[in-house]
């Protein structure tokens, strides 16, 4: 394979830029760009050396640190160089080029972790972490895509893999050679193997739901009558007030949705262009407009006005509400006398000061109940929805195998079922995956990883 290289830091400036490079013979090619007390090549592996980073020309255009992995103890298996120079786009182009010059490749998206797979570094499971974690808007994102990345998935679906491998290939044993002296096949442990397996894919399948939230945020709607704060309680959200700003009444819509993390967890705050605060009366939250959002949301906060008395079209607004799997009543306006009497509602309640930004705490604690983290292990849960399909296929192939054995059926009868089972769990691995699967993967990656 060819040596590749790219700049790991994006092309901002920052302290400091990292230069990567990967491919067998790429300490040689290095030397050619990296004078330091000794050559490269010959550091110790993984130990940062000092020395003066050159360009196409030869000319030094930084000083700086370099650390070479030799294989396969790197991220990608292969010979590789890790370049720590000044974050400036500029030395770090040049020092690029210095590399291209010597004979290097610019390396394509995610091609150094695509490296790492082809080479048995990690499993599709384990990229898939890679990209979570580079991804990830929150704190328990982030935590459970490392746990990914060290391979929580690939130890349970390699269990399963090679479970199934073992029942399909005695299975072929016995529908190949019929006639033979082979030891009976049993059933018991075919089963206890079946049953097993269905049991983690079940409990990895019921972490969907939460998976699908963890990294994409939850779809929260604000509804509530006019004047009672939505807009200001957006805007107390999202940290700045930018709603009248940006709002040009008839012409370009603004974006329909704002993403916000609150109490730890990611809000997509859905049609915010009907939340803010417009002159054109069109574009205010109407009730169809709300009933839209509510239907699209997993969570509705209402918003309250609570220095005025509680009306039927708030009573309205949370019925409607309710109708979202998780609900909020934010009753706002807590710095003017308040008048608003409640009736007993079957949804937490917080009171807070939007224009002010006052109380949000309140509301963060409230947020983060609805949606606990503690009780799925971090790394136990399906967030991508490749992994669900062939996790859900998997299962399904295996609950009919289990049907079929229970049924007194004869092992060739449920051999499709296992081999549709092995395929799903070795698309999900990789082990068996099409270039057409792992190529769709790693577009999504950065240059660089
Ligand atoms: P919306 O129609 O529900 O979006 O309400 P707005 O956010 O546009 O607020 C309506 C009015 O109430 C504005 O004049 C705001 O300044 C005011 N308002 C919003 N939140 C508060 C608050 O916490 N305290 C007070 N005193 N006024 C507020
Ligand atoms: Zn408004």
């Amino acid at each position: 394979m060819s040596i590749i290289a790219a700049i790991a830091t994006g092309n901002n400036p920052t302290a400091i830029g990292i230069v990567r490079v990967s491919g067998a013979g790429c300490f040689a090619l290095c030397d050619a760009v990296f004078q330091g007390k000794h050559p490269l090549s010959q550091a110790t592996p993984r130990t940062m050396v000092y020395g003066d980073m050159l360009d196409e020309l030869g000319q030094v255009i930084d000083r700086g640190l370099a650390v070479r992995f030799v294989a396969p103890h790197s991220y990608t298996g292969e010979d590789s160089v890790e370049f720590f120079c000044h974050g400036s786009p500029v030395v770090m182009q040049a020092l690029l080029r210095g590399l291209f010059a010597q004979g290097a490749q610019q390396a394509k998206a995610g091609e150094f972790t695509q490296r790492a797979f082809l080479n048995g570094q990690l499993d599709l499971t384990q990229a898939q972490g890679v990209i979570d974690l580079i991804h990830s808007e929150t704190v328990e994102a982030a935590k459970h895509a490392v746990a990914q990345v060290s391979g929580t998935l690939r130890r349970d679906f390699s269990t399963i893999y090679d479970g199934l491998l073992d029942i399909s290939s005695q299975f072929y044993a016995v529908v190949d050679y019929p006639d033979e002296d082979i030891e009976d096949l049993n059933i018991t442990d075919i089963q206890r193997t079946l049953d097993t397996s269905a049991q983690t894919l079940r409990r990895l399948l019921q972490t969907c739901n939460r998976g699908q939230i963890l990294k994409s945020g939850v779809p929260t709607a604000i509804v509530g009558r006019p004047n009672v704060g939505k807009s200001s309680l957006l805007n107390a959200l999202l940290g700045y007030d930018r709603a009248i700003v940006t709002h040009v009444a008839g012409t370009t819509r603004d974006t329909l949705e704002e993403r916000v993390v609150c109490g730890g967890v990611l809000l997509r705050l859905i049609d915010t262009a009907g939340i803010r605060d417009t002159l054109d009366p069109i574009e205010a939250m109407g009730v169809e407009r709300s009933k839209e959002a509510v239907s699209q949301a997993d969570l509705a906060l209402v918003v309250l006005d609570g220095s005025q008395s509680f009306t039927s079209a708030d009573q309205e607004a949370i019925d409607l509400a309710l109708q979202a799997p998780h609900t909020l009543v934010v009753v706002n306006k807590t710095d003017l006398q308040q008048a608003i009497s409640l009736p007993e509602l079957p949804c937490s309640v917080v009171s807070l000061c939007a224009k002010e930004g006052l109380g949000l705490g309140e509301l963060e604690s409230a947020v983060a109940m609805c949606y606990p983290t503690g009780d799925v292990p971090a790394g136990q849960m399906i967030t991508d929805l490749r992994q669900q399909e062939a996790v859900q296929q998997a299962y399904d192939a295996i609950s009919r195998g289990q049907e079929g054995l229970a049924m007194g059926l004869t092992p060739d009868a449920i051999l499709t079922d296992m081999e549709e089972a092995l395929t799903a769990m070795g698309n999900l691995t990789g082990k068996t995956a099409s270039d057409d699967i792992v190529g769709r993967l790693f577009e999504r990656f950065c240059v660089g990883k």
